[in-house]
């Protein structure tokens, strides 16, 4: 068995009984990287020297001698950190992120950064201001996005875990294309400063793995209140792994039948029917439960998001970071850095979050979509005086071909349709792997939680994954 193969529990048992070092570890990822790479393209940054010496200096930790790859979005000190922009292209952090600085006090080892949807907008990666990434599955298609180079990177073992984040669903839809687990916790769960802002009332940071019980392992050095993010929760939290039980008898999972609809592919919508099914048989208590506004969760979604983000992202005028234009005078310096260093997509969204905002139109968009935002945040919260969590797909299809919506961006919006709902109440949700498409092709399963559930979210999948075999199913490359 190659060590790369392996995910974090059984890496770190491996390591703590002295049958491998991590530099043996680390030199079976990067040579999966070496053997794959140049048609994954998961990466942004191979961080080979830096690996190899945090991998001679890791000792003790949860986590020392484990390589587990970052999204791009995520501020490394010292190592370049581009969001996949060509504005943030020659941009070295001088500080390191929360979760980063909380891996290293775990003793990881960084072996490299993950080619993201510039600013993380996107859902299939081809946004990347660099390269697209490919799905390991069909080279020929997305991996999902916009953590799209971290859920490839798990899929094709180069990596031993990773880190993605998620705004409408960048960690779950990529783990469910790639056929992975990917959890975005709940808002402010886990720390965000030193997380690139996309949509700030949106951004969570979560794991992507190889089995559940990494994810709850991941979550146990990365979640808490930190006193650099004021959205951080002062919760206390959990030991997410004893919450493993694998027992969900009597647990109530709610299906809703607005995340059934026409036009998901059928074969999605029968395989995930099947996991429920076999949620229960083992012994949870499956009902019927709406969610009645979901209909209005991307257009509220897209609003708000792209409102959040025309403000974040005026921070790039060519002063203080990153790519500066050369121009006569300044105005015109801001323009042609502006205009040069983003992408179509952010430039779409700067425009359409800067409309949703101006005087005349904040009341007929900003603040309605507000409003619905809070509906359905009233949705989950009737849901959950039902049940303990929520079961629907994560996508309404699987892995689609490369450029096969790029020129129609209502409908790669279209692909969050199941996700972005979570973000806007603020919840958390897991997507777990539960079959094939005929095609071959993983599917998805999304757990929803109530706030600062966790806990039941990873127990559901957790028992679902020991009852199940799909997560060892691994890509051909
Ligand atoms: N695909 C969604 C978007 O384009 C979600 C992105 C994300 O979660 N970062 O906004």
């Amino acid at each position: 068995m190659e060590l790369c193969r392996l995910g974090i529990a059984e890496t770190r048992a491996l390591i703590d009984k002295g049958e491998v070092s991590p530099g043996e570890v680390l030199a079976s990822v990067l040579g999966r990287i070496d053997a794959v790479e140049d048609r994954v393209r998961a990466y942004v940054t191979v961080t080979r020297e830096r690996a190899g010496e945090m991998a001679r200096e890791s000792r003790g930790g949860p986590l020392s001698g484990i390589p587990i790859a970052v999204k791009d979005n995520m501020c490394t000190k010292g190592t370049p950190t581009t969001c996949s922009s060509k504005i943030l292209e020659n941009f070295v952090p001088p500080y390191e992120s929360t979760v980063t600085s909380r891996l290293l006090e775990a003793g990881y080892v960084l072996p490299g950064k993950t080619n993201l949807d510039e600013f993380a907008m996107g859902s299939s990666t081809e946004n990347s201001g660099f390269f697209p990434t490919s799905n390991p599955w069909d080279l020929e298609r997305i991996p999902g996005g916009s953590s799209g180079g971290s859920a490839a990177a798990v899929a094709a073992d180069e990596c031993i875990a990773a880190l993605g984040s998620d705004t409408g669903g960048s960690i779950r839809q990529p783990a469910a294309l790639c056929g992975v687990v990917g959890l975005k916790p709940t808002y402010g769960r886990v720390s965000r400063y030193g997380l690139i802002a996309f949509a700030s009332s949106f951004d969570q940071i979560g794991p992507i793995t190889k089995t559940v019980k990494d994810a709850a392992a991941l979550m146990n050095v990365i979640a808490g209140h930190d006193p650099l993010d004021s959205t951080s929760a002062p919760v206390e939290v959990p030991d997410f792994t004893a919450a493993l039980s694998g027992d969900i008898k009597g647990m109530k999972i709610g299906v809703p039948k607005e995340y059934f609809i026409e036009g998901m592919d059928p074969e999605v919508e029968s395989t995930v029917r099947e996991a429920i099914k076999a949620l229960e048989g083992l012994g949870a208590k499956v009902l019927d439960v709406t969610l009645p506004h979901t209909d209005y969760s991307v257009a509220a979604y897209y609003i708000l998001a792209t409102s959040e983000a025309s403000s974040n992202l005026a921070r790039y005028d060519g002063v203080k970071y990153g790519l500066r234009a050369r121009a006569k005078e300044l105005l015109q310096m801001y323009t042609e850095t502006r205009a040069g260093g983003f992408g179509a997509e952010v430039k779409r969204r700067i425009m359409l979050g800067t409309f949703a905002l101006s005087s005349g139109y904040y009341d007929a968009y900003y603040l309605n979509a507000q409003k619905v935002r809070t509906l359905i945040k009233q949705d989950f919260d009737e849901a959950f005086k039902k049940v303990d969590v929520i079961a629907t797909p994560t996508t309404p299809e699987a892995a689609f071909k490369k450029g096969e919506k790029t020129g129609d961006p209502l409908k790669m919006y279209l692909s969050d349709i199941f996700t972005n709902s979570v973000n806007l109440a603020g919840v958390p949700a897991i997507s777990i792997p539960c079959g094939f498409t005929g095609g071959g092709l993983p599917v998805g399963l999304q757990i929803i939680g109530r706030h600062f559930d966790e806990e039941n979210v990873l127990k559901v999948a957790d028992a679902y994954e020991r009852a199940t075999d799909w997560h060892k199913k691994r890509p051909k490359l």
